[in-house]
């Protein structure tokens, strides 16, 4: 087991699409294993292979309470098979260290992989919870996408990169999502307390060392 390095934005690594796992080898278990271990080495609620430099169609996750057991994810040559409702999500990514800034997300996913085993299986993730977030969040950077492709503000998030010192966001890779973003507009009207509740925890986010 060992912990990985963490390749961070600016990284063309981070923008190519990966590769199917052919058999989930030996070597395969060994890489899954590593980035577990990379994973939580970094408090992370999920790693993607691209973030380790390799381009196989693998992530983990673990949105378990820090302070309970652990409860490891293992998502290999993963399929979104339904998605469906919008939210705002704010995120952050290992490979932009500190950096969090809101983005557009689908509120519900089915998806669809093998386990470490090899093993099909389906998971359902629903109402915007942290584990719906995750498994799009992951799954993109298998498609060579980030999380700031799906920025509301794009404003906001190049002040969030250029905070600290990350390149700006590349216009060429936003997502284009209004029907996500007029769901999101019209969830927001009716519950400005929410809205009032995540700005506190970016904040206190961004002050946490
Ligand atoms: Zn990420």
């Amino acid at each position: 087991m060992s912990i990985l390095k963490v390749i961070e934005y600016g990284n063309p690594i981070l923008r190519q699409k990966s590769k199917e796992v052919i058999k989930v080898s030996k070597k395969i278990k060994n890489l899954v294993m590593d980035m577990l271990d990379t994973m939580y080495h970094y408090n992370g609620v999920g790693l993607a292979a691209p973030q380790v430099g390799e381009n196989l169609r693998i992530f983990v996750i673990d949105v378990s309470d820090p302070s309970g057991p652990i409860n490891p994810l293992v998502f290999i040559n993963p399929k979104i098979i339904k998605k469906s409702g919008a939210i705002n999500s704010y995120e952050g990514c290992l490979s932009f260290p500190k950096a969090y800034t809101n983005v557009r997300r689908y509120k519900n996913v089915m998806i669809k992989a093998l386990d470490i085993n090899g093993r099909s299986f389906i998971k359902e993730a629903k109402d915007g919870e942290l584990l719906v977030r995750a498994i799009q969040h992951e799954f993109d950077h298998l498609e060579g996408k980030l999380f700031i492709d799906h920025c509301r503000n794009r404003f906001e998030a190049n002040q969030v990169l250029a905070k600290y010192n990350l390149p700006p966001i590349e216009e060429d890779e936003l997502v284009s999502e209004d029907f996500l973003e007029e769901e999101i507009i019209e969830y927001e009207k009716a519950h400005p307390e929410e809205v009032e509740k995540r700005n506190k925890e970016i904040e206190e986010l961004e002050t946490r060392d």
